[in-house]
Formats: C-alpha cells, structure tokens, sequence
C-alpha cells in the first residue's frame, strides 16, 4: 500500500515562517497605529460579499489566507482607537500578540489533566483572590466574561439553596426569586432564565438619586416576597453599573443577606478592577463579603477579549454545583490525569482553550500599579469631560459621575442626540453609544481607554456642538 501519508502542517516551514513574521508584523502595524485615522470603519460592501462564498473544499495555503486575515484589520469594532467611547470595551494592549501566539502553538486544553497550563491558572485564580478579597480557599474559574461568571456563580447560588437536590430534581415547584438594582445589567435576568429561575424571579429594585439600589426598596421586596411564599435566595449588588457607574451600598447589601440567610453576589465587570486603584478601593469595601463576584479582564483591565473570572467565596459550594465526573474522566495520583485542580469541576465546560495565559502575562508584563493608574487617568478624565459639559450652555449632563461614564445630551430631543452618535460614529471621528436616563436619551461617553488624552474628550465636545447646530439647522 503506497504511504499517502500527509498531516496539516506545511510542505515548506520556511515559507511558512515567513507568512507568520508577515502576520505579526501587520498585526504589529495596526497597534502601533491604533490612534491614527477612524474610530469605526464599517466593512465594505465587497468584502462583505466575499465573506458569503460556500465552504471551501480546496484549501487556498496559510500565504493566501494571511493577505485575507490582514485585510480584516481595519475593520474592528474600534475599541483600540482612543475615542471609542462606546459601551464598555476594553482598548486591549500589543502585548496580547506574544501569549496569543504562544496559546496557539501549545493547544493545550485546560478541561483539567497535569500539564503547565493548569498552574498558569491556578496563579491568575490567587491573583484575583487576593486583589478582590477572596480568601485563599475560595473557588474560582477563568470564564468568557461576566455573563458567563454571573450563571456560574449563581447556579452555585441556586443549588446551594437546595442543598444541591435541583442539580438532579430541577426548580420546579421551588420558586426561587432574587434581587438587582433597576440599573443591575441585563446578563444577570439572563442568568435567572438560564438556571431556570425565569427572569422574572430577578426582582428589579428601584435606585435612589444616585441610581444606586434603594435598600429599603429591597427589604421590602424580600418581605414582600416572603409573605407570598416565595424563597428569596440571592441579592446581586452592582460595582460600576453599565448606564452611569453607579456603584451599589455593597456593605448594607451584605449587611441584608447576612441577616435573611441569602447569597451576596457582587457585579463588579466594570467596577472590580477598581481594586487596583488606591483611590477606588476604598468604595469597593463590600467585596470581601460577597459570596461570589463575577468580573472582566477584558474592559477595564485591557486584557484581550475574551477574559472574566467568576469567585465563589465556599469552593464546596462551586465545586457540588458543578462536579460530576464519569469514568472516562478519573483523576490520579500520577501521570498526565494527576493534579489538584481540574477547571472542569467548577464550570459548565470541558473543553476550555488557554484564556489564562494572556490575563497571566497581562499582569506580569504591566503590574497593578500601572493598570491602577490607567484607571484613575479615566476616572480624572470623566470629570474633566463632566466640568467641560457643565460649562457649555447646549449641552446637559443628565446623570451623576460616580466612575467613568459620563451621561449628557445636547438641547431637549431625543432624536436629535441620537442623530449625533450616529453621525459622530459614521464619521470615524469619535465612537460614544447612547443609553437612556430618566426616560432621556443620553450621549453616553463611557472611559475605559488607556489610550484617551484630554485633547481628545474636547474634540469630542467640539463635535457634538458642531453637529447638534448643524443637524437643528437641516
Ligand atoms: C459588560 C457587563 C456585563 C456583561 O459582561 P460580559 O463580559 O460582556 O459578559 C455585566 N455587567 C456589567 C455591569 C457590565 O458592564
């Protein structure tokens, strides 16, 4: 029988080599010039046609696919240049390139098994126990992002609640419910819906002037709730909510489940990374006594999508809402099944790709103090572009700025603010999103940009007043 043997891996490596060093150097190319030219460049309408061609059944060889690759560049969602400002997107860093190519060439899955991979997370997991104030035994988990984190932690929650009998017998008849702020964001009903809670179990808690959860609010809807029959289960608290940033009273959040025997689960995407800072710390205090906290590298902490972490303060808990292991899975003392630590035990995954080793290498390359510090350069930036607001008769802020978000709008309608972040966003000049307020439509101006300069808040400014004149005139 002739040998027809032939693998995936290329004929001639020096070719290959040199399509490699060619992709590096463009991905090279478009971080350094991440401040130049467009926030947002639409795909064209070619290239979108092109992306409908069939599956191939000849392949085309690394050399052809790298130009294609290449051609994507510019055509991000914007987030690296330094006036994106929209939503909450992290700007990434050029370091992402070195683990991101390491993570390539180990292919190593990080299900469990003894291998490095597991110990790089396993010191992230410390990492971020000790910058949150988890105890060292808490369980953790690198995840996607905070959505996935919030359905970890809180399945934690849920099963907990029943001593682990609804992994096996479902909810039921259980009618669990649990409590957000009205501004709490949508991945936490999401998670509600997902656990097969239904998501209106998640009871929307009105917010004080400072959009932060009226606690008396809560006490009243956890009774409420009690007096119908209902088991209240978890109240989740906000860190950094995703409209204006208002941070939650975590401490009398904790102090309420302390006392009604619920679970403390703490939103802080936004707001945990604030524990790098000197400054924010300190309004960060009831971290350490939530019973599980869900947060992104990937926004404020600039490590390259897709980067979260979920900690649950009883590891049991995590480790019985999770743990299931069939045969085929075995754990041993020694060899490549050995280890301590297998991911697989405390989320929904098996099969988990190396997101570790760029948090891992984020924080050995930066340090906290430079991340700290990039935080309070936004922080100091949202009020400088909070006092230029305050200072134009046309524009109004309609919200306070607590963290890095900034809320106004130009003169009285609706349509015409959003008209503005269209063409603002059209125009490649600057990229805010919008969001509502008190029933208003707001310019929402959101600094999570370790790339923005003050010259560029007042660009921002100048347009939005240039544009709100012109588009009243048309
Ligand atoms: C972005 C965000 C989430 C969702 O996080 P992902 O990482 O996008 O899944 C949850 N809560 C808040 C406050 C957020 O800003």
């Amino acid at each position: 029988m002739p040998d027809r043997f032939k693998s995936l891996d290329p004929d001639n490596w020096r070719d290959f080599r040199a399509t490699a060093h060619r992709m590096l150097d463009a991905a090279l190319d478009r971080m350094q010039g991440a401040g130049d030219g467009r926030v947002w460049t639409p795909l064209p309408p070619d290239a979108k046609a092109r992306l409908t061609a069939p599956v191939p059944v000849d392949g085309q060889g690394a050399d052809a696919v790298a130009d294609q690759i290449a051609a994507l560049l510019p055509f991000g969602v914007g987030n690296t240049h330094p006036r994106f400002f929209g939503w909450v997107h992290g700007a990434g860093t050029p370091g992402a390139v070195l683990p991101a190519v390491a993570a390539a060439a180990m292919n190593a899955n990080l299900g469990g098994r003894d291998h490095g991979g597991i110990y790089v997370e396993r010191q992230v997991l410390d990492w971020c126990r000790a910058l949150m104030g988890f105890p060292a035994d808490s369980g953790g988990l690198i995840v996607s992002g905070t959505s996935m984190a919030t359905i970890i932690a809180l399945k934690a929650a849920r099963d907990r609640r029943t001593d682990f009998a609804s992994r096996r017998d479902g909810v039921g008849g259980l009618r669990l419910v649990g409590y957000a702020s009205a501004q709490a964001h949508s991945c936490n009903a999401r998670a509600f819906d997902m656990l097969g809670l239904g998501s209106d179990a998640l009871r929307a808690i009105p917010c004080n002037d400072a959009f932060e959860m009226d606690l008396d609010a809560l006490r009243a809807s956890i009774a409420a709730d009690r007096a119908a029959g209902l088991t209240p289960f978890a109240v989740i608290g906000t860190a950094g909510a995703v409209n204006m940033g208002a941070i939650d009273d975590l401490d009398g959040i904790a102090d309420i489940c302390a006392e009604q025997g619920m679970w403390f689960h703490v939103d802080g995407a936004i707001g945990a990374a604030g524990r790098l800072s000197d400054r924010l710390r300190p309004r960060l205090s009831g971290f350490d006594r939530a019973d599980s906290l869900a947060f992104d590298f990937h926004k404020w902490l600039h490590v390259a999508y897709d980067a979260g972490c979920v900690l649950v303060r009883d590891e049991g808990a995590l480790r019985r809402a999770f743990s299931d292991r069939p045969d085929y899975l075995a754990q041993n003392e020694r060899g490549l099944a050995a280890g301590g630590f297998w991911p697989v035990d405390y989320g929904p995954e098996l099969s988990r790709g190396f997101r570790a080793l760029k948090i891992w290498a984020h924080f050995l390359e930066h340090g906290t103090d430079a991340l700290g510090a990039a935080i309070d350069r936004n922080c100091d930036q949202a009020q400088y572009l909070a006092a230029r607001i305050a200072r134009e008769p046309a524009l109004e802020l309609l919200a306070p700025v607590p963290l890095q978000i900034v809320c106004f709008r130009y003169g009285e309608d609706d349509a015409l603010n959003d008209a503005i972040v269209v063409a603002l966003q059209e125009s490649g000049v600057a990229a805010p999103s919008t969001t509502k307020i008190n029933g208003k439509l707001a310019i929402r101006v959101n600094l999570t940009n370790h790339r923005t300069r003050a010259s560029d808040l007042d660009l921002l400014v100048d347009e939005v007043l240039r544009l709100g004149e012109s588009l009243t005139r048309d």
